[in-house]
Formats: structure tokens, sequence, C-alpha cells
């Protein structure tokens, strides 16, 4: 006579997951399992509030994610530049892997932004520099040998924005592990499950392959009480910011070393010198790029007048539309707010986040446009001090502002770029505008005849990075970004000859 047992499968599929990762040190990292979008749990796993074997880097408490992210820096260190190596690459690979699966449940949770280009970032984190840069500076001389090194600095704290939450967290895993330091990460509140449900499937796949289960936490659910925490936290010894002016505030108030990658509003000065089509096609791809999110995107153009109606009509011919005056009118009470009590023109405007980051379509009903399928960006002729110029609004609308000369038209950029030095781009063939141009501004991104992307190697040689450290001038992050220089010299009669 057989008896069946009651088969627990859920107790199963644990039992062969830990199996498989105690044998699995050779399978790839990209076939790491599906995640669920309702929890964030890798599809088989316990759900949410189950218990679990382990964290996989998601806190509730930042001061504990801080002590976790410490020991694992340490487990780290053990594991040598090789243990970086793998981290780097299993990042890489989960991003590439899961590209389409992430960028839809990013949109999902923010709702700003396009999924193409969510996915595009996600599939461009292969490009994000890692240890190759790291290579040691070495001195040998009559007196020895000396070698400066790039060290990490441990725990870091990062904090990421809502326009790419799991593409600036990925390139900061791959940066900051490459240089052999853990993070713990605090995200923007509207942008943080999905960081989340990422980072939990980045650590696990850390843990099966390295051993090592927190090397990227994050706090869940991110507030200011959990940043200032993590500021505060002993083993926390380096801040990376990449956000608006208020973050970049607190990030400096801090008292620790902060890495800021701040805001932008980046201006375009088309002279008229170069070709006016494949300006026009630049600056809608830039513009219209995840509906302007980007904070190196062309947020307002400046064309010398006899060039203005063929650049225009080039705009149109790349996918852009344009508005009339009535519309832009009406656009611009849509888009900012001004605060009551304040009077018009006195009140600092706010721009409305339910337009930021939204579909052409949105912003052309808000308009009262009517405009056909395929648009890629709303434009219009403005003046030099329209809100749409002076605010980092980051919606697919491109102000254009006719100009009578080059110098008019850096000094109207340069007022507009509102002294970020961030990003800024010329459509050019004269060398003597392009220098000044970009004496003028000293922006950190300085793009000649091409997109902004192109600043981020999409276009233009170059590596990229979600993390621009604009307001600290570091520049585009990268693996050194995140070491201490430390000198190691031996006093000797060292030389081969
Ligand atoms: P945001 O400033 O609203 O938020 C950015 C992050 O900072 C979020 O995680 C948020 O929770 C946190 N934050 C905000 N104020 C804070 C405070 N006082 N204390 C602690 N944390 C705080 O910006 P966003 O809307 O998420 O992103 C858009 C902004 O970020 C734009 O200004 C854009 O230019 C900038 N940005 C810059 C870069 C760069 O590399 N320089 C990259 C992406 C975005």
């Amino acid at each position: 006579m057989s008896t069946s047992l009651p088969v627990n499968e859920a107790l199963i599929r644990d039992v062969v997951s830990e199996v498989l990762s105690r044998l699995g040190k050779g399978a790839p990292p990209a076939a790491a399992p599906a995640v669920n979008p309702a929890c964030g749990c890798p599809t088989g796993a316990k759900p949410a509030g189950a218990a679990r074997r382990g964290t996989f880097g998601v806190f509730q408490n930042a001061d504990e994610a801080c002590a976790a992210a410490h020991a694992a820096y340490l487990q780290l260190s053990e594991k040598g530049v090789a243990g970086r190596v793998k981290v780097v690459q299993i990042v890489k690979d989960l991003c590439f892997a899961h590209a389409k699966e992430w960028g839809r449940i990013e949109l999902e949770e923010t709702k700003i932004g396009r999924l193409d280009h969510k996915i595009e970032k996600l599939l461009g984190q292969r490009g994000i520099p890692g240890v190759e840069f790291l290579n040691p500076y070495g001195l040998s001389g009559d007196h020895g040998i000396t070698l400066e090194e790039y060290a990490p600095f441990g725990v870091i704290g990062a904090v990421t924005p809502s326009t790419h939450s799991i593409p600036t967290m990925a390139c900061n895993i791959i940066s900051m592990v490459a240089a052999g330091n853990a993070i713990v990460f605090n995200a923007h509140p509207g942008a943080y499950k999905c960081a989340v449900m990422a980072a939990r499937v980045f650590n696990e796949a850390i843990h099966r392959e390295l051993g090592i289960e927190n090397l990227a936490c994050i706090v869940d659910p991110p507030t200011l009480d959990s940043f200032n925490a993590i500021a505060k936290n002993e083993h926390v010894r380096l801040l990376c910011v990449t956000g608006g002016p208020g973050v970049v505030k607190a990030a400096m108030a801090s008292g620790k070393r902060a890495i800021c990658a701040g805001p932008g509003n980046p201006p375009v000065l088309v002279d008229g010198t170069s070709c006016l089509a494949n300006a026009a096609r630049c600056v809608v791809l830039g513009a219209a790029y995840d509906n302007n999110l980007l904070c190196i995107g062309e947020k307002q153009v400046f064309v010398l007048e006899p060039y203005f109606d063929k650049f225009t009509a080039e705009l149109e011919k790349a996918g852009g539309y344009r508005l009339t005056d009535a519309q832009v009118e009406r656009l611009t009470k849509a888009a900012f707010v001004i605060p009551p009590g304040t009077g018009a023109g006195c009140g600092h405007p706010v721009v409305n986040r339910d337009l930021v980051g939204r579909d052409p379509e949105v912003l052309a009903r808000a308009a009262g446009a009517n405009i056909p399928a395929g648009t890629q960006l709303l434009f219009a002729e403005t003046a030099p001090d329209h809100l749409f110029v002076d605010e980092e609004q980051m919606m697919p609308f491109l102000p254009i502002v006719r100009v009578k000369t080059v110098e008019e038209g850096i000094a109207h950029a340069k007022r507009s770029e509102r002294g970020y030095k961030h990003s800024a781009m010329i459509h050019s063939h004269d060398v003597a505008n392009m220098t000044a141009m970009a004496r003028a501004l000293e922006t950190t991104l300085f793009v000649k005849n091409g997109a902004c992307v192109a600043g981020l190697g999409n276009g233009g040689e170059g590596y990229a990075n979600f993390s621009i450290a604009t307001t600290t001038g570091e520049g585009i992050c990268n693996p050194r970004t995140f070491t201490r220089v430390r000198r190691c010299v031996m006093v000797d009669k060292l030389r081969i000859f």
C-alpha cells in the first residue's frame, strides 16, 4: 500500500534554490530569477512579509543598512579586484537581461518618461566603466619607487533621483563597487519601489556568486529621516547625491564629504554656420529623450535671427510640433504654479509635477492643441525671459528664442543656465563662437554639433554615467570618483637599470 505525502512546493523550491546557490558558482549572473513586480521578490521566492533567509540589501532601518554595508565592504576587500570585477559584471548582466521588465516597472511607478528610453538607459549600463579606470600612478627614480593607488572609502551613502531611479542606482553600484566600496541608497520616495526590487535582485545574485549579501543596501521606505541617519552614520565615509537643489544643499550641510550631481537647465545656441537640419534633429533627439527628464537635456534654444525660420521648419520635419502663442500661454498656466499671496511676477514659480516628464500628448491637451501621432516634442517661439526658459521644467516642450547676435545668444544662454555649470550645446562651425560660449558658461559638459546624449557617449566619444557631479566639480562620475588616493613609498635602490 502506498501513502502520498503532502508536497510543500515552497519548501521544495527553497531547498532546490539553496542547493543551486551552493553549486551554482558557474551559473551566468544574467540567468537570475525573474521578479514579481507586486512585491519585488524573485519569482518563486516567499512573498513579502513571510520569513526570509536574508535581507538581500533591503532594510527598514538606515543604521542597520549602514552596519550591514560595512560588513559587506570588509567581505569585498577579502575578494580582491577579481571580486569587484564579478560584481560589476553581475549588475551589467542583470540590467541587460531585465531592461524591458524593469523599464516598464519603473515607468508604472513614476509615471514619468518614455518606456523606450527607460529600457535604453538600462541596456546602456554595459558601457559604464569598471576597475580598468583604477590604474595606479607610478614613479621610479634615484630615491626609490612610489605608487599612488586609488583606494576605497568604505561605505558610501547615495541618493538617487525620480528621473532615472534604477539606472542611477545601477551605475552608482558599478562605479562605487569597482572602486571597492559598499553602498547604502536612499531613493526618491516616488521611485523607490522599483529601486528596492532591483537592489534585492542585485544582492541575491552577488550573494549567489560571491557570498556577500548586503553590498548595495537600500532603505525601504526612504524618508528625510533615513537620509539624515545615513548622513550621520559613522560607517558612511562619503555621500553621493544625484538630484535637484534641495538634496545638494542637504548633502553639503551634512558635514560629510559630498559628491553632488546637481540640477541643470542646459541651453543651446544655433548660430547658423552649421547644418540647420542636423541641429534640429539633434535638438529633438536630446530634448525628447525620456520626455526631457535628462539633466543634460536641451531645455531652451537661442537661434540667430536670419536662421530662425529655417531652423524651426527643420524642427517640424524632425518630429517637433509648433504651438501658437495662445497655446503656449495656456500651457504655461498649467505648467507653473505661482505661490498664492505673492502677486504676479513676485513669487518664485513652482513647476507643476503633474506635467513633468509626461508625453507630448498630455502637454498638448493642457495647451489645447491636437497633435499628430508620433510627435516627439512641442516647441514655440518665446521671449528670452519666459518661465519655460528660466526654469528647469523637464517637459517635452522647448522654448525657442530669436537673438540678433552671437553675443546676445551667449548672454541669454548663460543667464538661463543659472550658474549651475551643468551642460550646454552649440551648433556651429565657427570655432571662435564655440570657444566664446564655452568660456562664458563654464559648463561641465559642452557638446558641439551633437545631441546632449553625445556628451554621455551616445553618438559622441566617451563613457556614460547618470551622476554628473556638476556642483562639486568631479564631472561625469567614474570609479576613480569614489576613491581616496593613497601613496606608498619605498626608499631603496630598486631600479633594474
Ligand atoms: P529631487 O531633488 O526632487 O530628488 C532627488 C533626490 O533627493 C530624491 O531621492 C529625493 O528624495 C532627495 N531629496 C530631495 N530633497 C532632499 C532633502 N532636503 N534632503 C534629503 N534628500 C532630499 O529631484 P528629482 O525630481 O528626483 O530629479 C530631478 C533633478 O535632479 C533635476 O534637478 C535634475 O537636473 C537633477 N539631476 C541631476 C543629475 C546629475 O547627474 N547632475 C542627474 C539626474 C537628475
